[in-house]
């Protein structure tokens, strides 16, 4: 029994050891915040953009209640924000958490949590109809509308995770499996408005330019789930954190922590009094990139304020981005995992003529940087020619994107934006000027067999490809006599592009050229167009 007795102090000794060392950590972090917001020491030394998904567990101990950390998984926070999100399901153990609180890294007996994260909020100017993020420094620099697609521009309050909760502060049970999943998006890079904000650019291509530029803010957001009218935010309590996908939580509620206290002490209030804001999480960080600049001129798409051509360009520029940062990642002198780049874009109006920027850059996740972006411009040719190579040259030859060319794990919420061909077209333009070629008749007869069955259900009559006044076409439909040529123009030439084949038809020939872009997203529309263009109806 003694020695039974004995083992057990010894037990408690290191328990009591790992509490000690637990708070020193929390000491020795609190340090080193201090001695970086000073600049005493280079942020890419430690790991600072870590954020923990913490659970916790109160134990009573010599008339006291200590607190006991039972799990802290970390992870960089650009892949917490989408990970660890509220609503989230995080598995630690073979037990199921749901992510539910947002706070700072304080010691276990501070009452207000959040309150820290609150204080030092960011607002973020931005766009929900674009890309567009204005320079976090100037948030009157945005103006009222945004100046890429002169939708409103909208202030959101934006705060920086340090640590986040599981719901209530404890495990779920085995029938709730509930989720509500959010990402962040890309790294944004503040749009400049009305200076230019970059050293010199060096020729790459002809409509093309590229610059390494160090230091520079990045921010990266999560803006919650997206609905009819934007994205909807987190509902997130000003002092405990505790948060929510979708519904402002009431007002006096239970808390995602309990709080260390003493019997000596008053004991704290049961529930928590904070008010529930509406936020994006987000993360401002510091890092090199690699920046390509495009400039996009007639007959491409230039109208940003046009929501399908502003689609387009936005579509175009992922499909690139993304393709960049593959082939960058892939380059032997490189060898990365794509998770280590990040990829993004913003376009750059500029209203003294009418061409527009189009910038997509690389960066290292590393805050501070690796040295990745450096090594990428000297090897700048190969990656863009394996970009193209990528876009162009699917092993599973598919219509849009997969797994076999530009998705990954990591791009997974851009599934739906990606499309290969579309960023193949930008670059080669950006590259050698090519632009955009009008596909083969018998390859937009292919690709308008859908619509043409839509058509023929309804009784009227299709053929094609068929050759109508010595011209290919790749569609006639007719109907009482009425006869229409139907074919697709590429989707990046500005609608007023006059280059296409119909152009050859006698000018009494009724034609409709159909956007190639819109052809895969919205038939019924294409249909309604050809349709009334048959039935001659406006
Ligand atoms: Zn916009
Ligand atoms: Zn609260
Ligand atoms: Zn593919």
């Amino acid at each position: 029994a003694t020695a039974a007795g004995e083992g057990e102090a010894a037990a408690g000794g290191e328990e009591e050891e790992d509490r000690r060392s637990e708070r020193q950590a929390i000491a020795d972090q609190e340090l080193l915040e201090f001695l970086f917001s000073k600049g005493l020491l280079p942020s890419y030394a430690f790991p600072t953009d870590l954020s923990s998904f913490l659970v916790e567990r109160l134990v009573p101990r010599n008339n006291e209640w200590k607190m006991e950390v039972v799990e802290r998984p970390q992870q960089s926070i650009g892949k917490a924000l989408s990970e660890y999100a509220p609503g989230r399901l995080i598995v630690i153990n073979k037990e199921t958490y749901r992510s539910g609180g947002v706070v700072a890294n304080t010691l276990p007996d501070v009452e207000n949590r959040a309150e820290a994260i609150f204080e030092e909020r960011h607002t973020l100017v931005h766009c929900e109809n674009c890309s567009f993020v204005a320079d976090l420094t100037d948030v009157t620099q945005g103006g009222a509308r945004c100046p890429v697609c002169e939708s409103d521009l909208k202030h959101t309050h934006m705060v920086v995770p340090q640590v986040f909760l599981p719901e209530e502060g404890r495990a779920l049970k085995d029938d709730d499996r509930d989720q509500d999943i959010t990402y962040a998006t890309a790294a944004q890079f503040p749009v400049p408005v009305g200076k230019d904000d970059l050293p010199s650019l060096r020729p790459v291509g002809r409509n093309l330019m590229y610059v390494v530029t160090t230091d520079r803010q990045l921010v990266t957001v999560n803006k919650g789930q997206e609905t009819s009218d934007g994205r909807s935010g987190f509902w997130i309590c000003n002092q405990c954190g505790r948060a929510s996908v979708d519904e402002q939580p009431k007002v006096s509620h239970s808390r995602p922590y309990k709080i260390e206290f003493s019997y000596r002490k008053p004991r704290p209030a049961h529930q928590c009094a904070g008010t529930y804001e509406n936020v994006f999480l987000g993360h401002v960080f510091s890092t090199d990139l690699l920046l390509l600049r495009i400039s996009l001129s007639q007959p491409l798409v230039t109208e940003t304020g046009d929501p399908l051509q502003l689609r387009i360009l936005e579509d175009a520029l992922y499909s690139v981005a993304e393709g960049l940062r593959l082939a960058a990642s892939r380059h032997p002198q490189i060898d990365l995992d794509p998770s280590e780049f990040g990829a993004g874009f913003r376009i750059v109006p500029n209203r003294e003529d009418d061409t527009l920027l189009l910038d997509v850059y690389l960066y290292d996740t590393l805050s501070g940087g690796a040295g990745y972006a450096d090594l990428a411009a000297r090897n700048i040719e190969q990656i863009l020619q394996q970009t193209l190579t990528l876009l162009e040259e699917c092993p599973a030859r598919c219509e849009q994107s997969c797994e076999s060319c530009l998705r990954h794990y990591h791009n997974q919420y851009l599934k739906e934006r990606l499309d290969r061909n579309l960023g193949a077209e930008l670059l080669r333009y950006a590259l050698d000027g090519t632009l955009p070629k009008e596909k083969a008749p018998a390859a937009q007869a292919n690709l308008l067999r859908n619509l043409q069955r839509l058509l023929e259900l309804e009784g009227l009559e299709c053929k094609g490809p068929a050759e109508i006044h010595g011209v290919a076409v790749p569609l006639v439909v007719e109907h009482g006599g009425r006869q229409v040529a139907v074919g697709l123009r590429p989707a990046l030439l500005a609608p007023d592009w006059q280059g296409h084949s119909f152009g050859q038809l006698p000018a009494t020939t009724s034609t409709v050229a159909l956007n190639e872009f819109i052809l895969g997203r919205n038939l019924p529309d294409e249909h309604q167009m050809v349709r009334n263009a048959v039935l001659g109806k406006q």
